[in-house]
């Protein structure tokens, strides 16, 4: 078996893995790149008969989690070309097409199950859950001829299914010959262990209670390790929780019975005056139906704010000034500070102009070094390739043997 990554060696996101068996080949993953001005088709990896069809020999694409640096790119593959995805994420993916770019909806879907082993040609595929702040992710085990290769996706150890991650390091895959793991994180400087969610509960329920209007929970609607997070503190702060449209059909969608149902749960829901115009325009009034018992409107927001949590994003601001409800608020930011930058209007300043307070309280979506070290540790890979990080050259105090590849390098598995 070979290697080759087309996109992913030397930079965060884009990642795209392909895998060489008895001339048959599957992609690991074909995602948007988050780097550079290469974007949509124009950033596809060139791979033989990727769009037209016309390789018999590409039997498949496995997408490892439903976040756009790993999915992104798939939806140009050409239809006859399997793609292999948990049912979650599908189900996510496709729910989330009504609202605007971060969804799909593949022609040609193949699922696959934590720890069941699947075939694809001469590939034997176990799939991992991993714990990460994408629903449903995997990390995979591929092996053919004899040979074994571990993918980690992206991972990390301290999130709500830290479970999964110890889960694999107790019972680890054996003899992998070489192991792509993620190094997202190395690099960052973080002095401090990366707090776990759960540690993000008390702080966030302790800012809830010191809060003396509505709290704007600043995150993304898919996250939904993040949003359990906001729920458990909301709950331990007496508050109330509003979730805007997008994150009530996410709930729905996917529906899990460990999850709050929003339609009959003590979440309340908002329909967000831009999510109003783009159902009216699409004519897509099913979306809000399920939740017309749950519905909170603008009076409200402003009567009980002091008592409410609300799920936030920029586009929701304007309505929060007309509902006059941001008398004491205050935004809990809580992605990767990085997007604050790189949004078309900063919401440090849309917060000071409205006098609401604003604070960052973060974890990270990927493992800190410490954790990854003790997967190496636990897998005893032969070879450590890494991918998705910006500073490859620092796996080297691991304690496997470091192969930096190049992107669009072949190489052998066990070599
Ligand atoms: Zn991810």
């Amino acid at each position: 078996m070979r290697v080759k990554i087309h996109r992913g060696a030397e930079e965060i996101g884009g990642n795209c893995i392909e895998l060489q068996a008895d001339g048959k080949s599957i992609l690991l993953d074909l995602g948007a790149p988050l780097m550079g001005d290469l974007h949509g088709e124009k950033a596809l990896p060139s791979i033989p008969g990727l769009t037209d069809g016309s390789n018999v020999d590409l039997l498949g694409i496995i997408i490892s989690h439903p976040h756009a640096d790993h999915y992104g790119l798939a939806e140009y593959a050409h239809p006859a070309i399997p793609i292999y995805i948990g049912r979650g994420a599908d189900k996510l993916l496709r729910a989330a097409m009504a609202f605007g770019p971060f969804g799909a909806a593949f022609p040609n879907v193949c699922f696959y199950h934590a720890r069941k082993v699947f075939r694809i040609g001469p590939f034997s595929i176990t799939p991992y859950l991993a714990d990460h702040s994408a629903f449903d992710a995997y990390s995979f085990l591929i092996e053919a001829n004899g040979e074994r290769l571990f993918y980690s996706g992206d991972i990390r150890g301290h999130g709500w299914k830290k479970w999964a991650f110890e889960a694999l390091l107790n019972d680890p895959p054996v003899s992998v010959d070489a192991m792509l793991l993620e190094g997202t994180t190395l690099g960052r400087n973080i002095s401090e262990p990366e707090l776990r969610e759960a540690d993000l509960v008390e702080v966030l329920s302790e800012q809830m209670q010191k809060t003396q209007g509505i709290v704007l929970a600043a995150f993304s609607g898919q996250n939904i390790d993040r949003f359990i997070s906001f729920y458990k503190a909301t709950l331990k702060s007496g508050r109330t929780f509003v979730v805007d449209l997008y994150v009530a059909h996410m709930l729905c969608a996917i529906g899990r019975k460990t999850l709050p149902d929003p339609t009959t749960s003590a979440l309340r829901v908002y329909l967000p005056h831009r999510a109003k115009l783009k159902i009216v325009r699409d004519g897509t009034f099913d979306l809000v139906e399920p939740f017309k018992n749950r519905r909170i409107y603008p009076s409200e927001l402003k009567r009980r704010s002091g008592n409410l949590v609300m799920s936030f994003r920029q586009s929701m601001a304007e309505d929060l000034c007309r509902a006059n409800c941001l008398i004491g608020a205050k935004v809990i930011y809580s992605m990767w500070p990085g997007y604050l930058e790189r949004g078309k209007v900063d919401l440090r300043n849309w917060c000071s102009e409205n006098e609401v307070a604003f604070d960052i309280v973060h974890t990270s979506g990927h493992a800190s070094a410490v954790d990854l070290k003790r997967l190496v540790s636990a897998i005893k890979p032969k070879a450590l390739i890494p991918i998705h990080t910006l500073e490859p050259k620092q796996f080297t105090e691991f304690g496997a043997q470091l192969k930096i590849v190049p992107n669009g390098k072949w190489v052998e598995v066990s070599d």
